[in-house]
């Protein structure tokens, strides 16, 4: 196995972890993909749009850039991160009120289908909320069983989907495992049974390239403060193909996505485009960082990011084989990196316990049940050294926590 000081040496984004708070610190993250660290620029970023737009434009920040903000800030999310063509992303509401106004709008578009097509292991917001929307509309959820280290395959999906299917919901890189469905073949099975489909892409938007348009996506969403470092409860994003925009309402009809918003006539008329899918008052502040962050995925590149990804959780891999496997840790994510998102996840029965312990020794990795340890590498803001770092302190505190029952 290569040092991780080589691996560092050799790494063409090395240099972009300066650009993050707290990267001079020992600290060990791995939660980049719960919640980003902040870029350095977002603090004075924050600063000059209280004194200067806030503070100096006032309410004329509205009609000079603000307004437009959900849309301008999601055409540049669209081309730099998602493979989307201008005026199909917006940002706004969080992913779940955006799950519940996309899913709503799906099921509207295929009146006469009775059922939601979703995974055991999805995100627990997405399958709450597509329970409420399958009580709301009369409708059936069709689980598909999954392997909760793996996630939805192609086979899978090809058994349940029919003429009765309205709706299919896939989380692109799964949550606990990271397991990276096929987005272009399961999109395809789904609209071979004349469904549509809604991908969330909370788990590999910032980190795993995605072609939205090329693979004939209907609907998407995703959050921003996971790769995407907008900080905490930063408004999340959605995707609307061009061709269905215009036949899709969503339920939360307010006057932002009215035709006119300011003309404040007696009722809702949807306005053309993408716009009809915002609701309320955007949440400008909450843009700021992310707008930051997508133009330093820009300047780096997003396949070099995720050709780093590839670099760090395969070098994961190896060191917790090497340190970790001895002491019984398993990997619960694909082994193969071409079916793996930007994290993994190892077991152990300890697991939880050790949690405990790394986070005092100030090492953040995350705990999923059952017994796993999720290990997320933000690829601009991780080095190497921190992956053997703190797989290292694994190890340790894996030594030092109690057995179960002793
Ligand atoms: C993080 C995450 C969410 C979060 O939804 P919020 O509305 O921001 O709380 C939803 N879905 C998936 C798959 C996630 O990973």
């Amino acid at each position: 196995m290569q040092a991780p000081t080589d691996l560092d040496a050799a790494d063409p984004l090395a240099a972009y972890r300066d650009r993050f708070v707290g990267a001079e610190t020992p600290l060990v993250y791995f939660d980049g993909n719960s919640l980003g660290r902040p870029l350095r620029a977002t603090g004075p970023r924050l600063a000059a749009f209280v004194d200067q737009e806030w503070g100096g434009r006032l309410i004329r920040g509205w009609d000079e850039r603000w307004f437009d903000l959900p849309r301008t800030l999601g055409d540049r999310l669209g081309e730099v991160c998602l493979g989307a063509a201008a005026g199909q992303v917006a940002i706004g509401d969080s992913t779940t009120v955006l799950l519940y106004k996309l899913m709503r709008a799906a099921v509207a578009a295929r009146p006469g289908r009775t059922e939601i097509v979703l995974d055991r292991d999805q995100f627990p917001t997405d399958r709450y909320v597509a329970d409420g929307v399958a009580r709301e509309c009369g409708l059936t959820l069709r689980w598909i069983e999954v392997d909760t280290n793996a996630g939805v395959t192609a086979d899978q999906l090809a058994a349940v989907v029919g003429p009765q299917t309205a709706l299919v919901v896939v989380n692109h890189v799964a949550y606990r495992s990271a397991y990276l469905a096929d987005a272009p073949e399961l999109t395809r099975i789904a609209h071979d049974a004349g469904a549509l489909v809604l991908w969330d892409l909370c788990h590999s938007a910032g980190v795993v390239p995605t072609e939205l348009d090329a693979w004939d996506v209907d609907l998407a969403v995703g959050c921003s403060y996971k790769y995407l470092n907008g900080g905490p409860g930063a408004p999340a994003f959605l995707y609307v193909a061009e061709r269905l925009q215009d036949e899709l309402t969503q339920p939360i009809q307010g006057w932002m996505g009215a035709d006119d918003p300011f003309l404040m006539g007696p009722s809702y008329v949807p306005a053309p485009g993408i716009r009809r899918f915002l609701s309320g008052t955007p949440a400008i502040v909450g843009m700021l960082a992310l707008a930051d962050m997508v133009e330093l995925i820009a300047e780096a590149g997003l396949d070099a990011v995720r050709a780093k990804s590839v670099g760090l959780t395969a070098y994961a891999v190896d060191v917790a084989d090497a340190l970790l496997a001895p002491a019984g840790v398993v990997l619960a994510s694909p082994a193969d990196p071409e079916r793996r998102g930007g994290h993994v996840t190892l077991r152990h029965p300890l697991m939880r316990a050790a949690t405990a312990a790394l986070w005092e020794r100030d090492v953040i990795p995350d705990y999923r049940d059952p017994d796993g340890l999720r290990i997320g590498l933000s690829p601009l803001s991780t080095s190497y050294a921190e992956v053997r770092a703190g797989l290292e302190a694994v190890a340790d505190v894996l030594e030092e926590v109690p057995p179960l029952g002793g």
